[in-house]
């Protein structure tokens, strides 16, 4: 029965918090997705530094890292992986990180914003910048409330997850979407890669649940939502879905609180899976 389902996920390393969440999943009209740290890696690389205003890349680099030292962020450790030198935590005051936009802080006496162009906007700073053909997620830097420049980071998208998508559209789920913060190009790019039906960009994390509210009611009908995220940034999303997953992989407390469903390890192949059991479950059980 539910039991045994339960039980035979978790030897898979699925892990449901009630037989409830397998009834919605066997009947799965939507799924969504997080792209940072779900389909992509959200192991980040600097790969470039752009500094404008007569500042040198070790400036911008220096400053960036300060601003970022407190976040967990996956961008904030690759830009302080990329600085590589001890950080004084003496020159930080005020540190502030918004979600799904950066952080500012002071560091020594000069304010530092590292964050996206929202986070620009919002302080009025211009950015005067052409960002066409850049591939992978900017940082834009402002020192002092002057645009400094930007640090480029390159993630990888997860090896199983073209397949992964792929796999749910065979097993009939309708509609698989992609909500991310991060910049309209970066999603473009990812969203075609992955054959993804309809992806939206530069949300915020309230924005996130916004979306997902939408799409229960898609096409005047209620539809069965799961979101799959890992956490950072989204999980109120995750708890607003007819079924939350966390891919617990990276182990954040946020997402396995938040969830319905817990994948133990970072494997995409794990949500097709999870599919097929709860419809095999329900089978059994009906
Ligand atoms: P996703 O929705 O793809 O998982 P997030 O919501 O975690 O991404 O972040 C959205 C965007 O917000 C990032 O792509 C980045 O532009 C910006 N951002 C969030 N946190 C930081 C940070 N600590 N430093 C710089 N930029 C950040
Ligand atoms: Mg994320």
């Amino acid at each position: 029965g539910y039991f045994g389902g339960i039980g035979g996920a978790s030897r898979k390393g699925i892990l449901v918090k009630g037989a409830n969440f397998i009834d919605i999943l066997a009947d799965l009209d939507i799924a969504v997705f997080d792209k940072t740290g779900t389909l992509t890696e959200g192991v980040f690389k600097v790969s470039r530094i752009v500094p404008v205003n007569g500042f040198t890349q070790e400036e911008l680099l220096r400053f960036a890292a300060y601003a970022e030292a407190y976040s967990n962020h996956p961008i904030s450790r690759s830009i302080i992986e990329a600085y590589g030198k001890p950080i004084n935590d003496s020159e930080i005051k005020g540190y502030k990180e918004i979600a799904g936009r950066g952080v500012m802080a002071k560091v020594k006496d000069k304010q530092i914003l590292a964050g996206n162009e929202k986070l620009l906007k919002s302080e009025e700073i211009e950015a005067n910048l052409d960002n066409k053909g850049i591939v992978g997620t900017v940082v834009h830097i402002a020192i002092d409330d002057r645009y400094a420049g930007y640090i480029l980071i390159a993630d990888k998208i997860r090896q199983d997850a073209a397949k992964t998508i792929k796999e749910l559209k065979n097993l009939g789920i309708k509609k698989v979407v992609m909500l991310t913060g991060d910049a309209k190009e970066t999603a473009e790019n990812v969203a075609k890669e992955l054959g993804i039906d309809e992806y939206y960009a530069e949300l915020l994390p309230e924005e996130k649940v916004e979306k997902l509210e939408e799409l229960k009611y898609y096409n005047g009908s209620r539809n069965n939502t799961a979101f799959i995220g890992d956490g950072i940034n989204d999980a109120p999303v995750l708890a607003c879905a007819d079924v939350g997953i966390a891919m617990g992989g990276l182990g954040s407390d946020a997402a396995i609180e938040a969830a319905d469903i817990v994948i133990m390890e970072d494997a995409l192949s794990k949500i097709p899976q999870a599919v097929k059991m709860a419809r095999y479950t329900k089978k059994i059980i009906m």
